[in-house]
């Protein structure tokens, strides 16, 4: 079985082409032969005429044998492929100049002889007629035989008189029977059929070219497909490489190949970004149980202390046993709102509920909220913002919380005497936000991570109370709302020297 396309596509071709030089070749040698028998006809159209003129081949029915021999022997001179027969009224073959013995038919049929003779008829050569030595039809030349005394030009227009008979002179003989023959016998046929053959050889050849051009590119195709379905897991750049090798056609098979490979691409990201969260789930899952399961046993062993000892600790111990267990179970709270709040920022239920409102005010109003703790800490909180800025559109509540946790941050990290500077400033458009302190700052290769969910910096000294309070949420938090606003935050930090977190929003 042809299985391949372009196999199918050949094999078809092969079928029309060998059908239409078929059809080719029985057409010329059809209208060929009509024309050379036309030719032959209109040439001797009065042959007959001619041979009988002034001679009296019948007298009363009877054929007039020395005449007759006589035109016999003209005939041999003339042309020996001619034969001539003598007609009785009736069509019956009298006498005849072919071999004796090889004429098969006792009479021929007379209509066609009429409508060679009538002078209308002159248009429509050539007439076959009955060929006495074959059951075939061939051109002829006739003419009527009349009584003597009559011309046998007047026959046909007068009626006067029916012939006596007709002279029957059957053109051509047997030569053109065969096509090879009538082949050999034309150079020009012979030059047309082999450059319709050397033609359709051409077409052919030409078509097996654009057929293997244009599977080529489906073949290329059915590969990608088939890598496609059997890896399950598309590289889109394995695919991407194959539809420009042909170049740009900008056909159909084009915008096919096209669209496949940027489906095939759109599958491939979709499946890697799939791939991707899911990893992410699994590891939120396990950092998730981690943290959850930590501070709930701590809580859980004081208690159970508490319970136990009931009665038997010292009253300053029992308050620091409690306030451990506050200390858990608060950040078992923050550990569980945060997670709620990234989930729901994470799956597009927070509306944003866009305001315009001044920055500045906000900014004071949170720095204000933490001014208390910062005074603890020993540390210099403080705003800078500049006069007549323009008001801002976002999530007023979203924004408030980016603020309080890069502000909580800040001083988390930032040592006593230390300073945390929120500042606002005006770009083409915007408002930058930048919160920066003077605190321990973030090593290089961390900066990329800290965004990320769980992350949380290791520190050798100093570090413990941030570890203990942290969740590693807070800037997946700020990050995710700011990427809901269409923005993104940047941060630059040293080691020793501090870190500045900044952002922008649309200014209105
Ligand atoms: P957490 O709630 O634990 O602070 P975050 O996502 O807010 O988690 O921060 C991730 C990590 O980035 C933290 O472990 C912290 O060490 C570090 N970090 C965040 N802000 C600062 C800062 N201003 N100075 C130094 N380190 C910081």
């Amino acid at each position: 079985m042809v299985k391949s396309l372009y196999a199918k596509l050949a094999l078809v071709l092969f079928v029309l082409l060998a059908i239409a030089g078929v059809l080719y070749v029985q057409l010329t040698l059809f209208t060929t032969r009509r024309y050379v028998e036309e030719v032959n006809q209109r040439l001797n159209h009065d042959l007959a005429a001619h041979l009988v003129a002034d001679r009296i081949l019948l007298r009363d029915g009877k054929v007039d044998r020395p005449a007759l021999e006589e035109i016999f022997h003209d005939l041999m001179v003339i042309h020996p492929q001619i034969e001539l027969y003598l007609l009785g009224p009736e069509g019956e073959i009298l006498a005849y100049s072919a071999p004796p013995g090889s004429v098969e038919r006792q009479r021929v049929s007379l209509a066609p002889v009429r409508k060679f003779l009538d002078p209308a008829s002159a248009s429509a050569l050539p007439i076959l007629g009955d060929d006495p030595r074959s059951a075939g039809r061939k051109v002829f030349s006739a003419a009527p035989i009349l009584f003597p005394g009559a011309l046998s030009t007047e026959a046909g227009s007068a009626g006067k008189s029916a012939p006596q008979g007709y002279v029957y002179v059957v053109l051509g003989g047997e030569e053109y029977d065969s096509v090879a023959n009538l082949l050999e016998a034309s150079y020009v046929l012979r030059l047309s059929i082999l450059a319709a053959a050397g033609g359709l050889v051409l077409v052919l050849l030409s078509g097996l070219i654009v057929f293997r051009f244009l599977t080529r590119r489906l073949r290329g195709l059915a590969a990608d497909m088939e890598r496609l379905d059997a890896s399950g897991l598309p590289a889109p750049e394995t695919l991407s490489s194959s539809s420009s090798d042909a170049g740009s056609t900008g056909d159909e098979l084009e915008q096919l190949s096209q669209s496949f490979h940027r489906m095939a691409r759109r599958i491939a990201e979709q499946v890697n970004e799939i791939q991707e969260k899911e990893r992410l789930r699994r590891e939120l899952v396990a950092n998730v149980s981690h943290d959850l399961r930590t501070p709930l046993a701590s809580l859980h062993g004081y208690l159970e202390t508490l319970s136990l000892k009931e009665g038997k600790l010292a009253p300053g111990e029992q308050k620091q046993y409690l306030e451990i267990a506050l200390r858990h179970s608060e950040r078992l709270g923050r550990l569980v709102s945060e997670l709620f709040e990234l989930a729901k920022l994470d799956a597009r239920e927070t509306e944003l509920h866009r305001e315009l409102f001044s920055m500045a005010e906000l900014v004071q109003d949170v720095v204000q909220e933490f001014q208390l703790e910062a005074e603890r800490k020993n540390i210099a909180l403080h705003a800078e913002l500049p006069e007549g800025l323009p008001t801002v559109e976002a999530d007023i509540a979203l924004v408030e919380r980016v603020l309080e946790n890069l502000i909580e941050n800040a001083l988390r990290h930032t040592p006593e005497k230390g300073s945390v500077t929120v500042a606002l400033d005006r770009r083409n458009g915007s408002i930058g936000v930048e919160v920066a302190d003077t605190g321990c700052g973030i090593a290089e290769d961390e900066l990329p991570r800290i965004f990320g969910r769980f992350y949380r910096v290791q520190r050798a000294e100093g570090g413990e109370l941030a570890e203990r309070c942290g969740t590693g949420l807070g800037l997946a938090i700020t990050k995710r709302i700011l990427e809901l606003h269409g923005t993104t935050i940047e941060v630059t930090s040293r080691i020793g020297r501090g870190s500045s977190f900044r952002f922008l929003l649309p200014a209105r």
